[in-house]
């Protein structure tokens, strides 16, 4: 079976059979059914309601006299379709966050324990001030000998330069996003908006393995 699966939602499932001909159409075609019947040893009759099948999916084109051919726009649109459907609400995980005061020494104890490169700076609410990576840990640990004194505040990066994501962003631009301003993680967070002030509530992370865990998820649907 081959399926491609969107955020949990069945689009289309293919026989392995199905997928053998759509191989076979998207390197040799177009090709005739007679072709594709010989080169997988089977009748035309057989193949009869694969094609069918490939063909109402818009995967594959057919035409008179000239035979069957890959549409490689719908390819492209499945693509941007599956990219552009899974959220960041579909992935993210766990936020792990320390307040403002805390010392350098415990986020290095908190990057232990809970297993993360980035650690995000809170105030009350969970409010979004800062974020801190195990390379500014392992700078300010190399810098000073009073770990347990150093609070947080003063090595994070702070906003307004956090790059953020939210729920609702799609996967893509979030992936985007960690590429383009080269850092492992995004916090995502929700708009907070009391008369003028804006603040973000953080409500989790989304980082590069979230983006691995997915890859490998589609490609193993
Ligand atoms: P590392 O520093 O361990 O290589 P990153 O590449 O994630 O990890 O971080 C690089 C720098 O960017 C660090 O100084 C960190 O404080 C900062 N940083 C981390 N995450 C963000 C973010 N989402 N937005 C803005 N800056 C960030």
């Amino acid at each position: 079976m081959y399926t491609f699966c969107l955020a949990g939602e069945l689009i289309i499932q293919f026989t392995t059979r199905q997928t053998n001909i759509l191989e076979i159409i998207q390197s040799t075609g177009p090709i005739t059914g007679n072709q594709i019947a010989e080169k997988l040893q089977l009748s035309r009759a057989a193949l009869r309601s694969d094609l069918a099948i490939l063909t109402m999916s818009g995967l594959v084109g057919g035409k008179p006299k000239v035979g069957y051919f890959f549409t490689g726009q719908n390819m492209q649109n499945l693509k941007t379709t599956i990219f552009n459907t899974i959220l960041v609400a579909d992935v993210y995980s766990r936020s792990i966050v320390v307040a403002e005061n805390s010392s350098v020494y415990d986020a290095i104890v908190t990057l232990f324990m809970d297993d993360v490169g980035t650690i995000f700076v809170v105030s009350a609410n969970n409010v979004l001030e800062g974020a801190i990576s195990r390379k500014d840990l392992l700078k300010a640990a190399m810098g000073s000998k009073n770990n347990h004194e150093m609070p947080v505040s003063i090595i994070m990066t702070r906003m307004p330069n956090i790059v953020l994501t939210t729920p609702e962003e799609s996967v893509l631009t979030a992936a985007q996003k960690l590429l383009h301003h080269q850092v492992d993680a995004l916090p995502v967070v929700k708009m907070i908006k009391v008369g003028d002030q804006t603040t973000f509530e953080v409500i989790g992370r989304f980082t590069k393995t979230n983006i691995t865990r997915l890859f490998v998820q589609l490609a193993e649907k």
